[in-house]
This record gives C-alpha cells, sequence and structure tokens, in this order.
C-alpha cells in the first residue's frame, strides 16, 4: 500500500454574533489556497473550518435579535457555509460547536484533564467584558473599562474550576525552543515567549452560564467557550480514534493574531495535560482594515464578501487579498485596488494571454510540437519554497514572472508573421505554457484554472504535471477569462 503523506490545515471558528465581513473571508481564502497547494503536491489533505457557537456574546446576540440562541446560531452558521461556498472555500468537514460529536469530545478531553489532576475548584473574582468573553483584574482595566474594547466590566466573584496553567510555564518554553515553527510567522514568537517567561497564571474554564458544553464534574456549570472551540480541532477528527491517529498533530492552524495566545500557550498546555502532541505549527495573520479603516460593525463599514464575489468574481477576490497582502502582515482592503489588479494583472496578464493563445492555436492546423523553449522562464522552485515558508503573496509574484514571460515570448516570437513548422514550435510552447499556468493558479483561481483546462481540452494536472511535455489537448477556446473593470 502506497502511504501518502498528509496534511491536516484548520481556520478559526467564527464566532457567530454576526455574518461574515472580509475579514473572515481572507482567512479561509488563505487556508484553503494553502490546502489546495497541499492537494496538487499529491498530499492527503483535510481542511476544516466551521462555527464557536457558544458562550455569553452569542447568547446576548441571539437576544438581542429576539431568538432563542438554538435557533439564532442556526442562521448566522448558515450564512457563514453559504459564503465558504460562493468564495470555493474547499474545506473537508466543517464543525460547529454545538454538535454533539464536539460536545462529548469537549466533555471528555477535560474530565482528562481533571483525571490528571490538572482541575480544582476555586473562585473567581473578576471584571467581566461580556463582548471580549474575557475576565480582567483591577489592574488590567483601563480608565474601570475593559482594556481591549474599552466598553463597561461588570464585577463577578463566583465558584468555578480553574485549569493549572502554571504548571506547564517550563515545558511550553521547552517546546518553543525545540519547535522554532510552531510560533509562526518568527518575529510574533517573542511577545509569547516574554508573556510565558513573566509567569502563568491559572485559568478559569466553568462558567455558570447556560449556553455552552455541561461541565462533567460539576454540572451546575458549563465549560469556558474558550476551551470548547479549542477542541474542534481533535473533536472533527473523532479524538482518540481512527481519524485522528490518521491526521493529528495539526500541520498548521491558521488564526488571527488576536487568538494567538490561547492557540500557542493554553491550547498546547490543555493537550499536553491529556497527554496529547500540541499542533506544529500556528500561524497567525495580520487584520484587515477596510479602506484604512479598522473593520468594525459599529463603523458600519463591513464588507460583504458575497456582494464582492458577485461584483468582480471569487477568483478576483481571493486574488486580489492574497496578492495585496504580505501575508502573515497588516494590510488594507480598497475597492480601488482590488479594481486596479483586476485590469492590471487579470485582465492584461494572464486573460489577454490565455486568449491570444487561444486564438492562434485554434487558427492553426499544422503540428503543434518543437523545441522545449519556455519551460527555463519557470522558477518552480522558487515558488514551492515561498509557499513552505507560507508567503502566499511571493509565491502568486513567481506564477505571474511565468505568466508575464510567457508574455514576453508571444510579442518576442511575433507568431503573427509565422508560418508552418516554426507557427507550430511556438503554439506548442505557449500551449505548455498555459498547461502549466492553470496549475499554479489552481490554488488562489480555481474556476478560471478550471476554464483554462476546459480551453486547453486537458484534465486538472498535479504539481509533478508542471514540466513540459507533448501537448495532449484538443483547443476549444471560449470567453475572455477577466471582464475589465471600468
Ligand atoms: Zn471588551
Amino acid at each position: 500500500m502506497i502511504k501518502f503523506k498528509k496534511f491536516y490545515v484548520t481556520t478559526g471558528i467564527d464566532y457567530v454574533n454576526a455574518p461574515p465581513h472580509v475579514g473572515h473571508a481572507y482567512e479561509k481564502i488563505c487556508a484553503d489556497i494553502i490546502a489546495r497547494w497541499h492537494r496538487l503536491k499529491g498530499e492527503n489533505v483535510f481542511f476544516l473550518t466551521g462555527t464557536d457557537e457558544h458562550g455569553e456574546k452569542v447568547e446576548e446576540a441571539a437576544k438581542i435579535s429576539g431568538k432563542e440562541p438554538e435557533e439564532f446560531v442556526e442562521e448566522i452558521t448558515s450564512t457563514f457555509k453559504e459564503t465558504w461556498k460562493i468564495l470555493n472555500i474547499s474545506y473537508d468537514d466543517f464543525i460547529r460547536t454545538t454538535e454533539k460529536r464536539h460536545e462529548e469530545i469537549v466533555a471528555k478531553l477535560v474530565k482528562k484533564n481533571f483525571d490528571n489532576g490538572d482541575v480544582y475548584k476555586g473562585e473567581y473574582e473578576g471584571w467581566f467584558c461580556v463582548p471580549c468573553e474575557t475576565f480582567w483584574t483591577e489592574l488590567q482595566l483601563k480608565n474601570g473599562k475593559c482594556p481591549t474594547c474599552g466598553r463597561k466590566v461588570q464585577k463577578l466573584k463566583e465558584e468555578a474550576y480553574f485549569f493549572k496553567l502554571s504548571k506547564y510555564q517550563e515545558k511550553l518554553l521547552n517546546f518553543y525552543e525545540k519547535n522554532p515553527e510552531f510560533l509562526s510567522p518568527s518575529f510574533r514568537a517573542n511577545e509569547i515567549i516574554n508573556r510565558v517567561k513573566a509567569g502563568l497564571k491559572d485559568i478559569c474554564i466553568t462558567r455558570s452560564s447556560k449556553w455552552g458544553v455541561p461541565f462533567p464534574i460539576d454540572n451546575r456549570f458549563t465549560i469556558y467557550v474558550w476551551v470548547d472551540a479549542l477542541v474542534n480541532y481533535i473533536s472533527a477528527l473523532d479524538w482518540p480514534e481512527e481519524k485522528f491517529k490518521k491526521f493529528w498533530p495539526a500541520d498548521l492552524h491558521l488564526i488571527g493574531k488576536e487568538i494567538n495566545w490561547f492557540h500557542t500557550v493554553i491550547w498546547p498546555a490543555i493537550l499536553f495535560s491529556a497527554g496529547i502532541e500540541p499542533p506544529k505549527k500556528v500561524f497567525c495573520h495580520g487584520w484587515l482594515t477596510a479602506e484604512k479603516q479598522k473593520i468594525s460593525k459599529s463603523l458600519g463599514n463591513v464588507i460583504d464578501p458575497v456582494y464582492l464575489a458577485k461584483k468582480y468574481s471569487t477568483d478576483s477576490l481571493r486574488y486580489f487579498l492574497v496578492k495585496e497582502i504580505p501575508f502573515g502582515e497588516d494590510g488594507d482592503f480598497s475597492e480601488n485596488s482590488l479594481i486596479a489588479r483586476i485590469n492590471g494583472e487579470l485582465v492584461a496578464d494572464l486573460g489577454n494571454l490565455v486568449y491570444r493563445v487561444l486564438s492562434l492555436a485554434e487558427k492553426f492546423d499544422g503540428e503543434i510540437e518543437g523545441k522545449v523553449e519556455l519551460e527555463k522562464k519557470l522558477d518552480l522552485r522558487k515558488i514551492e519554497e515561498s509557499m513552505e515558508k507560507l508567503e502566499l503573496h511571493n509565491a502568486l509574484n513567481g506564477i505571474w514572472n511565468f505568466i508575464r514571460a510567457t508574455n514576453k515570448y508571444v510579442n518576442e516570437k511575433e507568431p503573427w508573421k509565422l508560418k508552418g513548422k516554426e507557427l507550430g514550435e511556438v503554439i506548442y510552447n505557449l500551449l505548455e505554457a498555459l498547461r502549466v499556468i492553470a496549475i499554479l493558479v489552481s490554488p488562489s483561481l480555481p474556476s478560471s484554472a478550471e476554464k483554462i483546462n476546459q480551453q486547453l481540452g486537458v484534465k486538472a494536472g498535479l504539481l509533478k504535471d508542471c514540466k513540459f511535455k507533448k501537448f495532449e489537448g484538443k483547443i476549444k477556446k471560449g470567453e475572455y477569462l477577466f471582464r475589465k473593470v471600468e
């Protein structure tokens, strides 16, 4: 039996207190591109996304809209699923934290932490911010308000259960040292390491809210929504059964930088306590602003990704977000920059190339063969390296270098002046270049890649097919891939 390399990639699961905006879409698109790339490499990929449906924040949003939490989360989750379908997000599983399969495993994991002596009863007193789901100490407050969002906090004192996070300080520091890839991108590592070095406090892992997974030790409580949410990465694999054994540890948790602490400190500690290996890598992408402003409901600049996909095409939106923002850094969404990239890079570089090559090929009735000339313009290794380093924007730059080199080849060869064997050779090189380009753009532009393949009359290839060979397609020229935006 051939054993395929596995690749397990996850996204953050989204809080369902409001429908998805372009920031949510950005993360899913990037994860999708990474998953599709690993499929191109012939790996056995498992790509997970989902929704985080418990907690006070969701309960409150449901109340405001006059609905029961069950009904409310059902509606919002379906808008998330609908959006990912429109954006061509090829997830293998979608986990909802209100599903039975998830809740059972959350309870089982917390029970294991308890059995291993890492959960104890105590008393919690602190200032609680409902929108942030976070307890603050007196010292942490800013002018008596939540230091994160600036909203009012409430004083809460209650009996609660705690997880012995403090016990794992050394183990975490050792782990970071031995696995420098774990904290990614590397410029975010020091912040976490320094905070862990400064000392870890035990964390309260229960709440008295009803909208959550019942705490298995004491049914007056539910499990803190953050612990509940993190477990999705193994509940979707049916821990500790077969699927878990096949895909765990995760190769990549892709998340927003605001939840780095939960993923790189609390999550591995909970896993250590349960005797489970931590994930291999947690990569934080940056934040997206919209026309240089923070995206938020209160600012009213929440951009609907479905609106953009319908107006400009899904592939255009996907391309723009990845090309515009160096992966890992913050970036800005602006409709003008989107239009500039569509007209400059998608229409002028890629779309025109496909159209002019197919026009030439369709009219030509000689043999499509000859010397391989264009292949050397492709630096596949560099593109692969960029993808391995998760420099998605650089990988696109590498692919575009080849697209531009192919356009240049057309201009230099002036095929409209050629005939017969000479023309057949130029067309051969161009068609093979297009076939390879379709493979390389398929993770970021899946439907355009499909259209190119249809026009060339070839099947979708894998990364190993990015070598020039005999052209075996059957030409059927189609429409322009992209339309110029005026
Ligand atoms: Zn807050």
